[in-house]
């Protein structure tokens, strides 16, 4: 029997990557993938890595100095993902985990797993029991607000490695103009293509009814957060009123908040954020909760872990494809066909551009 590795050290840098397609959403425009980058070693000379995304410059450099604190506490300690999380868990109890703290223990959590998935000689998926395999993934870069006729342009271009979906941005001025976008995006893909669209939380539950019904009929995959994220009953307002399914989820803090929404029904469909969720750890009990329920699980960023993780979802459903890290991997999550491609190397399969990073520092 091998020794456990122990944790030596944690370091955490905040980067500002480009964004290849920017995206304009409702709640505004995403430039810059902001990134803090978490690097975990031990004395088994494995370095476990992970990063999380806090969705605002601002936020880089102090969610680096958070982590970087809240790994003092685990220094010495055995390279034991749950007892690590359990333990920071603890030690955050009256900061609240939620918001940067948050991400700041997810980030933690994600590269214990690395280490731990490398110490296996494994990769993640293998390591929690799961067989390595090909995701559908549909692509979510750009299509933003930008009017039908760009939208139709780029949509075309968003079909490329095979991919079969993508998603596109509503919460126009008005319902006609939301109608617009969809259909010029439908005419330019055909009918094959799955369509999934998003609100980013734009409307209040009376417009959103509304308008939900106004697209019912336009054979949308989902619609994605038509109110604000914690208004379930809202939510489930919306989701009672009309066929297009309804999915929720990337906004929701730890499975506290996840089973808030479940209880109240509030969506068809879920879709956990790795980080808001708590990592691979918070993840591992998305799943546990989704499954009795039969609540298809689709994933929110960070698609690199992610598709590790939708190996051991038993509702499995789509992943997302955001390309938001890859100018600082070394080699970036393959799409072929529409599928992500969960790579066998040992560990979360990620492995820094040192040169990009360095490039990119905050
Ligand atoms: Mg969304």
């Amino acid at each position: 029997m091998s020794q456990t590795p122990v944790i030596r050290a944690l370091r955490a840098r905040a980067v500002n990557v480009p964004i290849r397609r920017p995206l304009a959403t409702a709640t505004g425009a995403v430039t810059h993938g902001p990134l803090v980058l978490v690097d975990l070693d031990t004395d088994a000379g494995i370095t476990g890595v992970g990063y999380v995304v806090t969705q605002g410059g601002y936020a880089v450099k102090p969610l680096a100095l958070l982590i970087e604190g809240l790994g003092e506490f685990v220094q010495g300690d055995p390279l034991a993902p749950f007892a690590v999380e359990q333990k920071l868990r603890r030690r955050m109890t009256l900061v609240g985990v939620q918001g940067l703290a948050m991400l700041a223990l997810a980030a933690i959590d994600t590269a214990c797993w690395d280490a731990a998935a490398k110490a296996a000689g494994l990769p993640l998926a293998r390591l929690l029991g799961g067989v390595p395999r090909s995701i559908p993934a549909y692509n979510s870069n750009g299509l933003g607000i930008m009017g039908p006729e760009r939208a139709a342009a780029q949509a075309v271009e968003l079909l490329e490695h095979g991919f079969k979906a993508i998603k596109v941005r509503l919460g126009y001025p008005t319902v006609a103009q939301d109608l617009a976008a969809v259909r010029a995006v439908r005419g330019a893909v055909g009918d094959a293509v799955a369509l999934m669209s998003d609100y980013n939380q734009a409307l209040l539950p009376p417009e959103a009814e509304s308008r939900a019904r106004a697209l019912d009929g336009e054979g949308l995959a989902w619609i994605e957060e038509p109110v604000r994220f914690d208004d379930y009953a809202g939510c489930a307002r919306v989701a009672a009123a009309v066929a297009t399914p309804i999915q929720i989820g990337e906004n929701c803090w730890d499975v506290h908040d996840m089973r808030k929404a479940v209880d109240a029904g509030a969506s068809d469909y879920f879709m956990p954020d790795l980080g808001k969720i708590g990592g691979v750890s918070g993840w591992l009990r998305a799943a546990a909760l989704a499954a009795p329920v039969g609540l298809p699980l689709s994933t929110h960023l960070y698609p690199e872990v992610s598709a590790h993780l939708m190996c051991v979802t038993p509702t499995a459903h789509w992943l997302e494809h955001m390309d938001w890290a890859d100018g600082i991997l070394a080699e970036p999550l393959e799409i072929r066909d529409g599928h992500a491609l969960v790579p066998e190397r040992p560990g979360n399969g990620m492995r820094w551009n040192e040169a990009a990073v360095a490039k990119y520092l905050a």
